[in-house]
C-alpha cells in the first residue's frame, strides 16, 4: 500500500511528490505523457524567480530528477479509474494494472483549447503560444495577433500592446465575453487593433509561423502577417478522473480552495485543474506543496 499517489507529472504533481517523499511518504507518480509537463514545450522561461532564463525542457528534467531522487517512483502510464476502497483508494492504469494508495493527488492540469486548424500542433512553439506572460518577450517589438474574446484573450493583448509593435485581436463576435474596462483600456491603445466577426480560417508560414488567414462574418478574407499568434480561447480542464471526488465549477474545473482539498478526505487536486486566479509555474508548484503536505497531515492522523 502506498502512502501518497499522484495522478501528473507536471510542476504540481512533481512538486507535490518531492514535498510527499521529503516527509518519508511512500510516494508514487504516473504520467501518461511527459514528465515535466506542459512546460517542457517551452523554449525559454524567464518568469521562474532565481533562475532568469532556462529551458522548459531543463525546467522539467530537473523537476523529473529532484522527485526521483527525493525517493519518488516515477510511472509512465495512464490512469483509468479512481475508486475509493475499505483503506484507500484503488487507481487502475492501462498498463500497470492497479495501484493502491492511502491518499490520491490529482495534477492532472488543463489544456489549452486550439482553433482546431490543420497545422495548429506544428506551429506551437513555432509562431504559436498559449501564453503571453511566458513567451511574449520573444515578440517584443514585433506584431502578434491574439484569438479570443473573454478575459484571458483581453489581458493577453494588453500585455503584448506594452512590448509588441502592433497587436491584432481577432475575435469571432461583436462583443467580447470579457470585462468592457479591459476593451475600454484596449481601445486607447493605438497599437492594437480589432478585428471583430473574424476568426483564423487558415495559419501559413514554414517553418515558423509567419501570418493567418482571416475569414469575416460577411465572407470577406484577408492575409494578416504576423510574428506570432497567440490562442486565448479557454482551457478544458483534465477532470474526467477527480469529478467524482469533488463539486466542478461551470468551467469544469475543481472548484475547491486553497487548501487543495477535494472535499473527499484523502483526496487533493493540485495545480491548474482546480479554479484559480493565476495560472503559473509558481502557483502549480505552490499547490503541490500545499496537496502533499495535507496529504502527509492527513496520514500522520490516521496513524
Ligand atoms: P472564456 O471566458 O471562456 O473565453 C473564451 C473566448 O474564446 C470566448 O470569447 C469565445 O468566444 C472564444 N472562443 C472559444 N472557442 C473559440 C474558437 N474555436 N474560435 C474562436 N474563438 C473561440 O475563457 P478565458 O478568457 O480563458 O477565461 C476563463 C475564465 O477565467 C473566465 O471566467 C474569465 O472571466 C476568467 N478570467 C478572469 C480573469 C480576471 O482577471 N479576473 C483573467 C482571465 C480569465 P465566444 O465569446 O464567442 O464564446
Amino acid at each position: 500500500m502506498l502512502d501518497v499517489i499522484i495522478i501528473g507529472a507536471g510542476p504540481a504533481g512533481l512538486t507535490a511528490a518531492l514535498y510527499a517523499c521529503r516527509a518519508g511518504k511512500k510516494t508514487l507518480v504516473i504520467e501518461r505523457s511527459t514528465f515535466g509537463g506542459q512546460i517542457v514545450w517551452s523554449p525559454k522561461v524567464e518568469n521562474y524567480p532565481a533562475l532568469p532564463s532556462v529551458s522548459g525542457l531543463e525546467l522539467g528534467d530537473n523537476l523529473t530528477k529532484q522527485a526521483q531522487d527525493a525517493g519518488a517512483t516515477l510511472e509512465l502510464d495512464e490512469v483509468t479509474a479512481v475508486e475509493k476502497t475499505e483503506d484507500g483508494f484503488r487507481v487502475s492504469s492501462v498498463f500497470g494494472g492497479d495501484f493502491e494508495g492511502r491518499t490520491v493527488i490529482f495534477a492532472t492540469g488543463a489544456s489549452p483549447r486550439r482553433l482546431g486548424l490543420a497545422d495548429e500542433e506544428k506551429y506551437i512553439g513555432a509562431g504559436i503560444s498559449f501564453c503571453a506572460v511566458c513567451d511574449g518577450e520573444f515578440y517584443r517589438g514585433k506584431t502578434v495577433g491574439v484569438v479570443g474574446g473573454g478575459n484571458t484573450a483581453l489581458q493577453e493583448a494588453l500585455y503584448l500592446s506594452d512590448i509588441c509593435e502592433t497587436v491584432h485581436l481577432i475575435h469571432r463576435r461583436e462583443e467580447f465575453r470579457g470585462d468592457a474596462i479591459l476593451e475600454t483600456s484596449l481601445s486607447r491603445r493605438s497599437n492594437v487593433v480589432f478585428h471583430k466577426n473574424a476568426t483564423v480560417s487558415r495559419l501559413t508560414g514554414d517553418p515558423n509561423l509567419t501570418g493567418v488567414t482571416l475569414e469575416k462574418r460577411d465572407g470577406t478574407k484577408e492575409e494578416l502577417p504576423l510574428d506570432g499568434l497567440f490562442i486565448a480561447i479557454g482551457h478544458n480542464p483534465e477532470n474526467a478522473l477527480f469529478k467524482s471526488f469533488t463539486t466542478l465549477d461551470l468551467g469544469g474545473y475543481a472548484d475547491i480552495g486553497e487548501a487543495c482539498e477535494a472535499g473527499t478526505p484523502g483526496v487533493y487536486i493540485a495545480g491548474d485543474c482546480r479554479t484559480k486566479e493565476v495560472r503559473q509555474l509558481v502557483t502549480a508548484m505552490a499547490d503541490g506543496a500545499t496537496a502533499a503536505l495535507a496529504a502527509c497531515h492527513y496520514l500522520d492522523k490516521q496513524g
